[in-house]
Order: C-alpha cells, then structure tokens, then sequence
C-alpha cells in the first residue's frame, strides 16, 4: 500500500520524463481530490504522518509514493521523522525510493536505518551507476535497485550488496523503447552476482498490450515482510 505523507516534487534525471507520479496527480486534480487541488506541487500534509499501522496485518508499504524524500526542499529533520515512523512499526516493511541519491549518501550516518527498510535507488540510465555505489555505502540494511523505465544498456554493473533489481520498460504515451538485449544483459548479471532479478514489463502503449513475461515466464519474487531480521534496537540507541 502507499503511504504519502509528501506529495509532489521536481525532475531529477531522464527517468523523469514521463514521471507516473506527476501523470497521476493531474488525474486526482481532474477527479476533486482536495489532497492534489494544487497537482503535483510539494506539499507536506500532517494526517497520513500519523496513521494507524498498528491495525494493519504484516504489509508491504511504499513509502513517498507520489513523492521523493531526499529532494533538497525537504528537510532533513523530517526525513529523519519518516525513518522514525518506519522504526515505530516494525512489522511491516517499508519501501523508499530515490534518485536524489547524493543527499541520501550524505545523510547516511546521521539517519536511523531501520531493519524493516527497503532503500532502493534508480537507476535507469547507465551514465547513473555510480548511484548503486553510493546506495552501497549506506547504512541501509536491504538495497535494491529500479532498472526503470530502462533507457540504456547497463553493460558490466557491480551488484555487491543488492538484493533486487526491479527491470522494466517504459510505458505510455512517448515511451521510449526498450531493447531485448538490455533486459538479457541485466538478468545475467544478476545470475552471476546473485541478485533477485524481477523483470516488471516490457514497457509501451497502450497499457492492455504491455506483457510482463520473459521467454514465456513470470521472474522474480518481490520482497516482501519475510525479509525483515532482527529488530531496531540498535538504531534507537
Ligand atoms: S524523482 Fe521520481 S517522483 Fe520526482 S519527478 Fe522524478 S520520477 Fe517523479
């Protein structure tokens, strides 16, 4: 489930393009909903910050969904409140994204990371590599990347310390086409290091003709509440 205490932000890197996020809070707009009358402009909201977990069987929830925490408007107290949050309600796994990488390397040893945190970074073009070794150096206790919307052969990739890489074309109006061989080439680099590769979709238009299926097969586990060890203790103290 979603959890956006955050709404709105600023394009950050290629992959922004056709940001999903952006693309559905216009639709919210056009629907009504107060919480996007101003679309995908930054706005902090107080309500979500402080909804009831605990009610909630063991979920997976997607943290800054129609967000990105580390973007430089945001300050770093309220980050270090969203970490607390996830630190507060230890049954459920988290998942946070970012390409603001650079900030969130900064800030690495002044947060709280939480054993029930996926820290995952993106990495869409292979001129951001370099993003997987700063998500390396974190004190993130599981790391996955977003190959997506994939735009470039990643060549050679050093996948040390990742668990998952998210693979995926783009979708929509303009997308721009993947190649077979970008997938292939990733999907056996996450064999040799063994990395869990979930390849989400081939990517195009319109959405009913996109298949998400490699040689005929489904691939990869999405990470789910099982992956959380040991509890936050240490990250408290
Ligand atoms: S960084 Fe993420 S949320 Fe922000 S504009 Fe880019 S794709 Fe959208």
């Amino acid at each position: 489930m979603p959890w956006n205490p955050i709404k709105g932000c600023k394009t950050r890197s290629e992959g922004c393009r056709h940001c999903w996020a952006n693309t559905r809070a216009k639709t919210l707009q056009e629907r009504g909903d107060p919480k996007y009358r101003n679309g995908f402009k930054l706005e902090v909201f107080e309500y979500p910050f402080h909804f009831d977990f605990e009610k909630l069987p063991p979920t997976r929830i997607f943290a800054g969904s129609m967000t990105d925490f580390f973007q430089d408007e945001i300050p770093e107290e309220y980050i270090i409140r969203v970490f607390y949050v996830i630190l507060s309600n230890p049954k459920h796994l988290f998942l946070i994204s970012t390409k603001f990488v650079e900030r969130m390397h900064a800030m690495s040893s002044r947060l709280p990371w939480p054993v029930n945190l996926l820290m995952v970074v993106t990495v869409e073009h292979e001129k951001y590599k370099y993003r997987i070794d700063l998500l390396r150096d974190t004190g993130a206790h599981h790391k996955a990347i977003f190959f997506e919307p994939l735009l470039s052969d990643m060549g050679e990739v050093n996948l040390e310390g990742i668990g998952w890489a998210f693979v995926g074309g783009e979708s929509g109006p303009g997308f721009r086409a993947v190649q077979e061989s970008w997938i292939r080439n990733l999907k056996s680099e996450c064999d040799r290091q063994g990395c869990e590769f979930i390849f989400k979709q081939w990517g195009g238009h319109p959405r009913e003709s996109i298949d998400a299926r490699l040689d005929g097969r489904y691939y990869g586990r999405i990470p789910g509440v099982e992956i959380i060890q040991g509890d936050n203790s240490e990250a408290f103290t």
